[in-house]
């Protein structure tokens, strides 16, 4: 995935290790698409701010411009962000798959995982 290959050359080239955050830059990402299905050329709606929180890298700030199309009124996001971090969360695929794992298969307690975490730059308060 071409987000993250930018995102580890970054925190390889600064730091030369990859659990440092990357700070607060903002990253831009938007639809690959240019047309709708249909076969309109998609225009842009609007630039929206998404924190997003992933394993080593932990808290990202990307912006995202949302594509529309002006036949058929269907709005596009960035296909790659979309494959990182569900619809209306803040965080990654990986890190609700790496709390399954811990909780489920390691059964490691609430203390365990958000130490887990922790060294994997993700900083999430106890309940
Ligand atoms: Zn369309």
């Amino acid at each position: 995935m071409s987000i993250l290959r930018v995102l580890r050359g970054k925190v390889v080239d600064k730091f030369s290790f990859t659990s440092t955050p990357i700070g607060s830059q903002r990253i831009p990402v938007e639809s690959e698409n240019c047309y709708c299905d249909c076969g309109e050329q998609l225009k842009v709606r609007t630039t929206q701010t998404r924190k997003v929180v992933l394993l080593d890298f932990g808290e990202l700030i990307f912006n995202e411009k949302i594509k529309y199309c002006p036949g058929c009124k269907s709005s596009f996001g960035s296909g790659q962000l979309s494959q990182l971090v569900p619809e209306y969360s803040n965080f990654g695929f990986e890190i609700i798959e790496f709390v399954g794992k811990k909780l489920f298969i390691d059964h490691s307690t609430e203390r365990e995982v958000l130490n887990a975490l922790e060294k994997r730059n993700v900083k999430i308060s106890p309940r």
